[in-house]
Protein backbone atom coordinates (compact mmCIF):
# COMPACT_ATOMS: atom_id res chain seq x y z
CA UNK A 1 0.00 0.00 0.00
CA UNK A 2 0.82 3.88 -1.08
CA UNK A 3 0.99 5.99 2.01
CA UNK A 4 0.91 9.48 0.87
CA UNK A 5 0.00 13.06 2.38
CA UNK A 6 -0.58 16.61 1.36
CA UNK A 7 -0.69 19.96 3.24
CA UNK A 8 -2.81 22.94 2.01
CA UNK A 9 -1.89 26.92 1.45
CA UNK A 10 1.23 27.41 1.92
CA UNK A 11 1.66 28.20 5.84
CA UNK A 12 5.03 28.65 6.56
CA UNK A 13 4.39 26.31 9.78
CA UNK A 14 4.57 23.53 6.60
CA UNK A 15 8.28 23.35 6.86
CA UNK A 16 7.72 21.46 10.31
CA UNK A 17 5.28 19.35 8.94
CA UNK A 18 7.89 18.62 6.43
CA UNK A 19 10.58 17.81 9.26
CA UNK A 20 8.22 15.38 10.55
CA UNK A 21 7.30 13.64 7.95
CA UNK A 22 11.20 13.07 7.23
CA UNK A 23 11.58 12.35 10.59
CA UNK A 24 9.38 8.80 9.79
CA UNK A 25 10.47 8.39 5.79
CA UNK A 26 7.36 10.35 4.76
CA UNK A 27 6.86 12.31 1.93
CA UNK A 28 4.56 15.71 1.06
CA UNK A 29 2.95 17.14 -1.33
CA UNK A 30 2.32 20.89 -0.17
CA UNK A 31 -0.05 22.51 -2.26
CA UNK A 32 1.09 26.27 -2.19
CA UNK A 33 -0.53 29.45 -2.79
CA UNK A 34 0.45 33.44 -2.51
CA UNK A 35 -2.51 34.69 -0.10
CA UNK A 36 -2.20 35.14 2.60
CA UNK A 37 -5.33 33.36 4.91
CA UNK A 38 -6.52 33.75 8.77
CA UNK A 39 -3.79 36.01 9.36
CA UNK A 40 -1.01 32.93 9.81
CA UNK A 41 2.96 33.84 8.25
CA UNK A 42 3.16 32.53 5.08
CA UNK A 43 6.04 30.37 3.15
CA UNK A 44 9.02 32.82 1.45
CA UNK A 45 10.63 31.53 -1.07
CA UNK A 46 13.68 30.16 -0.05
CA UNK A 47 11.59 28.19 2.87
CA UNK A 48 9.65 26.59 -0.69
CA UNK A 49 12.92 26.02 -1.81
CA UNK A 50 14.21 23.86 0.95
CA UNK A 51 11.11 21.69 0.73
CA UNK A 52 10.96 20.93 -2.88
CA UNK A 53 14.21 19.55 -2.52
CA UNK A 54 12.83 16.72 -0.43
CA UNK A 55 8.84 16.80 -1.16
CA UNK A 56 6.38 17.37 -3.98
CA UNK A 57 4.72 20.93 -4.51
CA UNK A 58 1.45 22.00 -6.27
CA UNK A 59 -0.33 24.75 -7.20
CA UNK A 60 -3.40 26.16 -5.35
CA UNK A 61 -4.56 28.75 -7.20
CA UNK A 62 -3.35 32.63 -6.69
CA UNK A 63 -6.41 33.83 -4.34
CA UNK A 64 -7.86 31.44 -3.11
CA UNK A 65 -11.32 31.40 -4.58
CA UNK A 66 -13.97 29.15 -4.94
CA UNK A 67 -13.77 28.26 -8.44
CA UNK A 68 -16.78 27.66 -9.56
CA UNK A 69 -17.79 31.02 -7.96
CA UNK A 70 -16.07 33.15 -10.44
CA UNK A 71 -15.92 33.36 -14.04
CA UNK A 72 -14.30 30.97 -16.44
CA UNK A 73 -11.71 33.62 -17.20
CA UNK A 74 -11.08 34.28 -14.01
CA UNK A 75 -10.96 30.50 -13.03
CA UNK A 76 -8.48 30.25 -15.77
CA UNK A 77 -6.54 32.96 -15.03
CA UNK A 78 -6.30 31.57 -11.49
CA UNK A 79 -5.47 28.04 -12.43
CA UNK A 80 -2.57 29.25 -14.95
CA UNK A 81 -1.25 31.95 -12.89
CA UNK A 82 -1.13 29.35 -9.75
CA UNK A 83 1.21 26.90 -11.86
CA UNK A 84 3.50 29.51 -13.56
CA UNK A 85 4.15 31.21 -10.05
CA UNK A 86 4.61 27.51 -8.05
CA UNK A 87 7.50 26.91 -10.84
CA UNK A 88 9.13 30.56 -10.54
CA UNK A 89 9.42 29.62 -6.77
CA UNK A 90 10.56 25.77 -6.92
CA UNK A 91 12.15 25.95 -10.74
CA UNK A 92 10.77 22.96 -11.06
CA UNK A 93 7.54 21.37 -13.22
CA UNK A 94 4.41 21.88 -11.44
CA UNK A 95 2.01 19.18 -12.62
CA UNK A 96 -0.26 18.66 -9.36
CA UNK A 97 -2.97 20.97 -8.71
CA UNK A 98 -5.78 21.35 -5.74
CA UNK A 99 -9.25 22.85 -5.73
CA UNK A 100 -9.68 25.82 -2.73
CA UNK A 101 -12.74 24.09 -0.42
CA UNK A 102 -12.54 21.37 -2.98
CA UNK A 103 -14.86 23.00 -5.06
CA UNK A 104 -14.83 21.99 -8.72
CA UNK A 105 -17.42 20.95 -11.64
CA UNK A 106 -16.51 19.74 -14.81
CA UNK A 107 -15.91 22.80 -16.23
CA UNK A 108 -12.96 23.72 -13.83
CA UNK A 109 -11.78 20.59 -13.90
CA UNK A 110 -11.13 20.77 -17.39
CA UNK A 111 -9.85 24.33 -16.83
CA UNK A 112 -7.19 22.33 -14.38
CA UNK A 113 -6.29 19.43 -17.28
CA UNK A 114 -6.02 22.40 -20.46
CA UNK A 115 -3.22 23.99 -17.98
CA UNK A 116 -1.22 21.34 -18.58
CA UNK A 117 -1.40 19.42 -15.03
CA UNK A 118 -1.49 15.53 -14.42
CA UNK A 119 -4.50 15.31 -11.86
CA UNK A 120 -6.13 17.53 -8.96
CA UNK A 121 -6.97 16.93 -5.17
CA UNK A 122 -10.50 17.63 -4.09
CA UNK A 123 -11.19 17.35 -0.06
CA UNK A 124 -13.39 13.85 0.00
CA UNK A 125 -12.31 12.16 2.63
CA UNK A 126 -12.58 8.32 3.92
CA UNK A 127 -11.40 7.05 0.16
CA UNK A 128 -8.49 4.96 -0.31
CA UNK A 129 -8.49 4.64 -3.96
CA UNK A 130 -8.61 7.90 -7.07
CA UNK A 131 -11.77 8.64 -8.38
CA UNK A 132 -9.84 9.73 -11.50
CA UNK A 133 -6.64 11.91 -12.08
CA UNK A 134 -8.83 15.46 -11.48
CA UNK A 135 -10.75 14.17 -8.34
CA UNK A 136 -8.50 12.70 -6.52
CA UNK A 137 -10.18 12.05 -2.78
CA UNK A 138 -8.56 11.76 0.51
CA UNK A 139 -8.46 9.46 3.46
CA UNK A 140 -8.59 11.12 5.88
CA UNK A 141 -7.87 15.45 7.32
CA UNK A 142 -5.75 16.04 10.67
CA UNK A 143 -8.90 18.12 12.02
CA UNK A 144 -10.11 17.78 16.10
CA UNK A 145 -12.55 14.72 16.22
CA UNK A 146 -15.37 13.68 16.88
CA UNK A 147 -16.06 17.29 18.27
CA UNK A 148 -15.81 20.53 16.28
CA UNK A 149 -13.49 23.13 18.32
CA UNK A 150 -15.08 26.07 20.00
CA UNK A 151 -12.74 28.38 17.72
CA UNK A 152 -14.23 27.02 14.76
CA UNK A 153 -18.10 27.55 14.09
CA UNK A 154 -18.59 27.54 10.01
CA UNK A 155 -16.78 24.32 10.01
CA UNK A 156 -20.01 21.03 9.68
CA UNK A 157 -19.49 19.18 13.16
CA UNK A 158 -16.57 16.31 12.03
CA UNK A 159 -18.71 13.51 13.31
CA UNK A 160 -22.19 13.84 11.38
CA UNK A 161 -19.76 14.28 8.53
CA UNK A 162 -17.98 10.80 9.35
CA UNK A 163 -20.38 8.79 10.59
CA UNK A 164 -22.37 7.38 7.18
CA UNK A 165 -18.71 6.74 6.08
CA UNK A 166 -17.24 5.31 9.17
CA UNK A 167 -20.77 2.89 9.52
CA UNK A 168 -19.93 1.63 5.53
CA UNK A 169 -16.38 0.81 6.66
CA UNK A 170 -17.77 -0.94 9.75
CA UNK A 171 -15.47 1.01 11.92
CA UNK A 172 -16.53 0.34 15.73
CA UNK A 173 -18.19 2.47 17.68
CA UNK A 174 -14.85 3.08 20.41
CA UNK A 175 -12.57 4.30 17.65
CA UNK A 176 -14.39 7.10 17.31
CA UNK A 177 -13.75 8.65 21.02
CA UNK A 178 -10.89 10.54 19.25
CA UNK A 179 -8.99 11.28 15.89
CA UNK A 180 -6.24 9.40 16.69
CA UNK A 181 -7.62 6.10 17.20
CA UNK A 182 -9.83 7.17 14.37
CA UNK A 183 -6.88 7.42 11.72
CA UNK A 184 -5.08 4.14 13.12
CA UNK A 185 -8.39 2.27 12.69
CA UNK A 186 -8.65 4.03 8.97
CA UNK A 187 -5.54 2.88 8.27
CA UNK A 188 -5.77 -0.20 9.83
CA UNK A 189 -8.87 -0.92 7.74
CA UNK A 190 -6.80 0.21 4.28
CA UNK A 191 -3.97 -1.98 4.93
CA UNK A 192 -6.01 -4.96 5.98
CA UNK A 193 -8.28 -5.29 3.26
CA UNK A 194 -4.94 -4.39 0.58
CA UNK A 195 -6.33 -0.98 -0.52
CA UNK A 196 -3.99 1.04 -3.00
CA UNK A 197 -3.46 3.98 -0.84
CA UNK A 198 -4.00 6.13 2.76
CA UNK A 199 -3.97 9.84 1.84
CA UNK A 200 -3.63 11.83 5.04
CA UNK A 201 -4.29 15.56 4.27
CA UNK A 202 -4.26 18.92 6.41
CA UNK A 203 -3.29 22.45 6.97
CA UNK A 204 0.05 22.95 9.27
CA UNK A 205 -0.92 26.01 10.93
CA UNK A 206 -4.47 23.95 12.03
CA UNK A 207 -2.40 21.33 13.20
CA UNK A 208 -0.34 23.68 15.14
CA UNK A 209 -3.71 25.80 16.60
CA UNK A 210 -5.57 22.99 17.21
CA UNK A 211 -2.60 21.62 19.38
CA UNK A 212 -2.96 17.90 16.32
CA UNK A 213 1.30 18.06 16.41
CA UNK A 214 2.00 15.00 18.84
CA UNK A 215 -0.85 13.12 17.94
CA UNK A 216 0.13 13.39 14.46
CA UNK A 217 3.32 12.27 15.80
CA UNK A 218 2.50 9.55 16.88
CA UNK A 219 0.20 8.59 13.95
CA UNK A 220 3.31 8.76 11.50
CA UNK A 221 5.16 6.39 13.89
CA UNK A 222 2.30 4.03 13.67
CA UNK A 223 2.26 4.18 9.59
CA UNK A 224 5.82 3.49 10.05
CA UNK A 225 5.70 0.02 11.90
CA UNK A 226 4.12 -1.71 8.85
CA UNK A 227 5.32 -3.34 6.21
CA UNK A 228 5.82 -3.02 2.78
CA UNK A 229 4.32 0.61 3.33
CA UNK A 230 5.52 2.71 0.39
CA UNK A 231 5.98 6.16 0.64
CA UNK A 232 4.65 8.06 -2.11
CA UNK A 233 4.19 11.86 -3.18
CA UNK A 234 0.22 12.37 -4.43
CA UNK A 235 1.59 12.29 -8.02
CA UNK A 236 2.13 8.39 -7.64
CA UNK A 237 -1.41 7.53 -6.17
CA UNK A 238 -3.72 9.61 -8.85
CA UNK A 239 -4.05 6.68 -11.62
CA UNK A 240 -4.05 4.03 -8.40
ZN1 LIG B 1 -6.76 26.04 0.69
Amino acid sequence: MMFTTSWDDGYADDTIIADLLEKYGCTGTFYICPKQQHGNVMLRTEQVRAISIRHEMGAHTIEHPHLTQVTKEVARSEIVRSKEWVEQQTGKPCTLFCYPYGDTNEQVAHLVQEAGFAGARTVEQFAFQSDGPFYLPTSLHVFPFPLRPVLNRRCVDPLRRAKPHLQRLNIPLYKWRGWLPLAKALFTHAYETNQPWFHLWGHSAEVKKMRMEHVLDVFLQFVSTHKDVEHAPNSAVLHA
